[in-house]
């Protein structure tokens, strides 16, 4: 079922579907190519085209063996088409779903490339805001792993018609200062390449797991738990790069070259062998408009809009700021802390012991994180008109000398 993109381009059949949309094979004057054809809502909604358009040439200007290319931009009809670079292989979930997770020295070879990847962008004054295990596409022919999908996010999420205050991201991999509502700067894409690393190494991500006002919680005020079994000189890389702080966190060139080094040092450890930690407990008062997603992590990413394609693997969201209670951990502040096998089970009395002491200090901390924070308004992920949210403040987050502005 081969269809014509505009006048160079034809689409022959369908490698994935995202959440922007579906990738199809193709090919064009320059020989195979990848074909994204935006979502027929996204194609239609003018503004969003037209800011595709202006950003043509930005979004074709990211030359970097680690970064997936845009060749090209095609508006026609009723399509909206963004031609990559073909890439052979699979994506790094699609790994995922199928071994759960990497040997050490694999989880540090993907995440040294697209760090590769992310230095080049920030330098160039692109800041990503989606990096996760399905924007990173595993090439076989060179045996590396490469970025994908630069600069739709920023371009799908921009705020429409004035609106304020709309995040960006996956819940999973959200940073803490976006829940916060402050812009994202290149930090933000440390953050999320550090939690694809942990995901890669312990087969789930540190804050995953439940609602997603319950996952955006835990960024904001739980510390990640420790990873037994992963070397000490990874897992200090790893828990850097997690930091609620964005200036706390490497710079990308600076996380890339680390990894790199210690790469060889890796080659022989065994893939970690730990439990997923215990799921939490469905809160009692859920407010009813917040069903829990199908997949993790998977809600629209524009509110009001038909239900995604049951193929799609959906990870965008749309929610609002978890509330101080929620913060404070309330009755589902379940510690997510990895067992190695043969701990004790989260529910046994010296597991409840550790549990009360946690959520006496967790209430205090996040009592005055809602304080800062201001809490109860809405994080609009998207949704004409839900922009609702506080403006983000005028106050630049601390990203440092050299983080690049938007
Ligand atoms: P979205 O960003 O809309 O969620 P993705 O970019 O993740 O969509 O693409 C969905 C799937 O399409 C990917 O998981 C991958 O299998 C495939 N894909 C995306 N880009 C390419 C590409 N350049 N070459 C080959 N396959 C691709």
């Amino acid at each position: 079922m081969a269809r014509k993109i505009g006048s160079r381009y034809t689409a022959h059949r369908i490698l994935g579907r995202g959440s922007a949309g579906t990738v199809w094979l193709g090919s064009g004057p320059e020989g195979r190519v990848a074909i994204k054809l935006l979502r027929e809502d996204l194609a239609a909604d003018q503004e969003l085209v037209g800011r595709f358009v202006h950003e043509r040439t930005a979004l074709m200007s990211l030359n970097h063996p680690r970064v997936v290319g845009v060749r090209d931009l095609v508006v026609d009809g009723h399509d909206l088409a963004l031609v990559m670079d073909l890439v052979q292989g699979s994506d790094l979930r699609t790994q995922l779903d199928r071994h759960r997770r990497l040997t050490p020295a694999d989880a540090v070879r993907v995440t040294a490339d697209i760090a590769d990847a992310l230095a080049a962008a920030h330098a160039a004054g692109y800041v990503h805001r989606d990096v996760k295990p399905e924007n990173i596409l595993l090439d076989e022919a060179s045996g590396h792993a490469l970025l994908t999908d630069f600069g739709v996010a920023r371009l799908i999420d921009a705020p429409r018609r004035g609106g304020t205050g709309r995040v960006v991201g996956t819940p999973d991999y959200v940073a803490p200062e976006i829940v916060e509502g402050l812009p994202p700067r290149a930090a933000v894409d440390i953050y999320a390449l550090a939690t694809v690393l942990y995901e890669a190494l312990a087969g789930f991500t540190p804050f995953g797991g439940g609602h997603p006002g319950a996952v955006l919680r835990r960024h904001v005020t739980e510390a990640v738990a420790p990873l037994p079994g992963v070397p000490a000189e990874l897992w200090r890389l790893v828990h850097q790069c997690l930091a609620k702080a964005p200036a706390s966190r490497l710079r990308a060139a600076e996380l890339a070259a680390r990894l790199h080094e210690l790469h060889p040092r890796l080659l022989g450890v065994p893939a970690l062998d730990i439990d997923e930690p215990e799921p939490e407990p469905v809160p009692q008062e859920e407010p009813p408009a917040y069903e829990p997603p199908p997949v993790r992590g998977a809600v629209p990413l524009v509110r009001g809009t038909a239900a995604p394609d049951s193929a799609n693997r959906e990870t965008h969201t749309s929610m609002r700021v978890p509330g101080a209670e929620e913060l404070a951990g309330g009755a589902h502040g379940t510690a997510r802390t990895p067992r190695a096998p043969g701990q004790p089970r989260a529910g046994s009395a010296r597991h409840r012991a550790a549990e009360r002491r946690r959520r006496v200090r967790l209430t205090a901390a996040a009592t005055l994180t809602a304080a800062a924070l201001g809490v109860g308004g809405w994080l609009a992920f998207g949704g004409d008109g839900d922009d609702n949210g506080a403006p983000p403040p005028a106050v630049e987050p601390d990203a440092g000398p050299g983080a690049p502005a938007e």
